[in-house]
């Protein structure tokens, strides 16, 4: 395939240049008989990677019914074939018509810590009683059908898509057997480096599914500032609470497979003290990855060149407010603009369901923190591949053929999107 006459995004600028796909792949020569594109006037990025999110997360809340305003309406007119809704405070006295509806229907409360079920879910899932609570919510996402998986995932795999993200760091076994997960995988036009929330591995077949892989290892050393379970060198402020370290106490054990394996180890962090903790552990185990890394000792600072990062610049300011109740000394505060000034590996990333997974949402933060606009498309497009040793995020021979097109210079308006040299999406 050869695409002509567009301009396409090359080192840091738009330059008028062709472009020769064969098997996925961009090569440097054309063939004669290659089937030609012609783009005359349109603009080419490297398609988006988005270097944390959790891919099936972003399908569940799409196929979830929001009953933030409880309405029957909303509940019979779903038309999947399992009904989850969320945000309920208080549910009408006649919630029991919902048996008449022969669907599972589960309805999680606002808080999270109750769900109602109607008769047919409590048979499908094996409750005795229309609320459930805590753990047994838990156990839902476990006993939920392939379907429900495969319909969630196929959501947000067509909205990363139709936003120009072409691959995505995933994280998503959470619930879901891994038989689904890799079928999952096999199957997906977006192409998604999994990395897999387990604390026990070798368990696990690791390595390529499709056009996906398996390439990493998630864990969380510990919670979120939010809930106040990122843990701190200094308590919440006017309290004793530090937050909570949670790392695997097999960690080490787990690293030791990792490099056996060549597998990627990355571990969410927040806290200062969490960070501290994991680059100790870590110790002379190179090129694994943090994830968030929002508060960090000066005194890590010269640990971090021998990692990589994937860094969200929009919790900085959508945590504004959160930031009020923590007070450190010596600590930088989401200093990913300094981190990069100084070599080291970071990249950018949503954390989506947590915020929105779109590009010009991403970006404009990353604006906002100070990133100009060529390095920003940068650390959102080749740097999440340099992270993991992948040829995705450039316009040059072979690197995966893996693009956006647009419209225009501004990048407003997509007219289609291509991953592994394949039109994925048009508009
Ligand atoms: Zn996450």
């Amino acid at each position: 395939m050869i695409i002509k006459n567009a301009y396409i995004w090359l080192d840091g600028k738009f330059v008028k240049k062709d472009l020769c796909i064969k098997n996925g792949k961009f090569v440097e020569k054309c063939t004669i008989d290659d089937n030609i594109i012609n783009l005359e006037g349109k603009y080419i990025l490297p398609g988006f990677s988005d270097s944390h999110a959790h891919v099936l997360g972003v399908g569940i809340k799409k196929i979830s019914l929001d009953l933030k305003n409880f309405s029957f309406e909303t509940i019979f007119s779903s038309k999947e074939n399992i009904i989850i809704g969320r945000g309920w405070e208080e549910l009408p006295e006649n919630i029991r018509i919902l048996d008449e509806i022969t669907k599972p229907i589960i309805l999680i409360r606002k808080c999270g810590h109750v769900a109602w079920l109607n008769k047919n879910a409590q048979k499908e899932l094996g409750f005795k009683d229309y609320l459930i609570y805590e753990d047994e919510i838990e156990k839902v996402w476990t006993l939920l059908p392939e379907d429900f998986y495969v319909s969630a995932f196929k959501n947000a795999e067509k909205e990363f898509i139709k936003h120009g993200i072409t691959s995505v760091h995933s994280d998503d076994f959470h619930g879901l057997r891994f038989e689904t997960l890799t079928k999952l995988l096999k199957t997906s036009k977006l192409r998604i480096f999994e990395k897999l929330y387990a604390t026990d591995p070798w368990n696990y077949e690791f390595g390529e599914y499709g056009i996906s892989k398996i390439f990493g290892i998630k864990l969380f050393a510990d919670g979120s500032l939010g809930g106040k379970t990122a843990f701190l060198s200094q308590p919440y402020k006017n309290t004793k609470n530090f937050g909570k370290f949670v790392l695997a106490s097999n960690f080490s054990k787990i690293v030791d497979f990792a490099n056996k394996n060549n597998l990627q180890v990355c571990v969410h962090a927040i806290g200062d003290e969490a960070l501290t903790r994991v680059l100790d552990l870590f110790g002379k185990n190179f090129g694994h990855r943090i994830i968030h890394a929002q508060l960090i000792k000066k005194s890590d600072f010269s640990r971090l060149k021998n990692f990589v990062f994937s860094v969200q610049p929009h919790f900085y300011f959508e945590d504004e407010e959160i930031l009020k109740n923590i007070s450190l000394n010596d600590v930088l505060f989401y200093p990913f603009k300094e981190m990069y000034n100084d070599g080291i590996k970071i990249s950018f990333s949503s954390d989506a369901p947590v915020s929105p997974f779109e590009p010009k949402y991403i970006l404009e933060n990353a604006f906002k923190m100070g990133f100009s606009f060529e390095d920003s498309i940068k650390l959102y497009t080749e740097a999440s591949g340099e992270i993991i040793n992948e040829k995705i995020g450039k316009l040059k021979p072979d690197y995966n053929a893996d693009f956006v097109v647009y419209n225009d210079k501004l990048l407003s308006s997509i007219n289609a999107v291509f991953i592994n040299g394949q039109k994925v999406y048009a508009s």
